[in-house]
């Protein structure tokens, strides 16, 4: 299978301008682009950042899987490390939004630092689990230029496709840049990347991708 490349924009770029020139510049990458919820119309982009738990309601400022899906958002990241640290996100509500948007027949990937995030009894749970894709992303790489080592990743990878089961796709974030990408995939096994800061700068982005291939 193909590597699953992810780029996360987080809260960037702030103009619709701005988005739109990142966003032509990378879009033939066949990476999925998760911009800000703003970007999603006039991008069209396959990914997304957040996703509420329900459908619908009366819960201002939330946007819901559903909501989404109808889009044709086919990605949804869930449980990202800053979502945790900056909005008090909990093992809770990441499991509530990880089911809605299994639910709502979107790929969430979900962002675990610890086995101990992976919802107990998750390959129990009555809904598209093979629709789930995780992402290792080590608190100590994300957002800091110093990606984690390697053979630590590895052995990650293979806990998480233990408890899971060897199909479940396994993607590495934590500074991914164009020198490290591709022993991330070739040596520590991993089925693809998240990349955060580096998907905002086009070139490298698109190093990234290039070297994997
Ligand atoms: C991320 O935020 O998911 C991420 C992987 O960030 P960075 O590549 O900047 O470490």
């Amino acid at each position: 299978m193909k590597p699953l490349i992810v780029a996360n924009w987080k809260c960037n770029p702030t103009t619709l301008r701005e988005a739109k020139a990142l966003f032509n510049t990378v879009k033939n990458t066949g990476a999925v682009i998760c911009p800000p919820f703003v970007y999603l119309s006039a991008l069209r982009t396959t990914g997304a950042q957040d996703c509420f738990w329900k459908d619908s309601g009366a819960y201002t400022g939330e946007i819901s899987p559903l909501m989404l899906k109808n889009m044709g958002v086919k990605y949804v990241i869930i449980g990202h490390s800053e979502r945790r640290k900056h909005f008090k996100e909990t093992d809770e509500t990441i499991e509530r939004k990880l089911k809605a948007a299994l639910r709502s027949g979107l790929k969430p990937i979900l962002c675990i630092d610890k086995i101990s995030q992976i919802p107990k009894g998750i390959k129990n749970w009555k809904l598209k689990i093979g629709n789930l894709i995780v992402a290792y992303e080590p608190l100590f790489a994300i957002g800091t230029g110093k990606p984690y080592p390697m053979a630590k990743a590895q052995k990650m990878n293979q806990e998480i496709k233990r408890i899971l089961g060897d199909d479940s796709p396994v993607l590495y974030g934590g500074s991914v840049n164009p020198q490290n990408a591709r022993d991330y995939i070739r040596k520590a096994g991993f089925n693809g990347l998240v990349v955060g800061n580096a998907s905002l700068r086009p070139q490298e982005f698109i190093d990234i991708v290039k070297n994997i291939c």
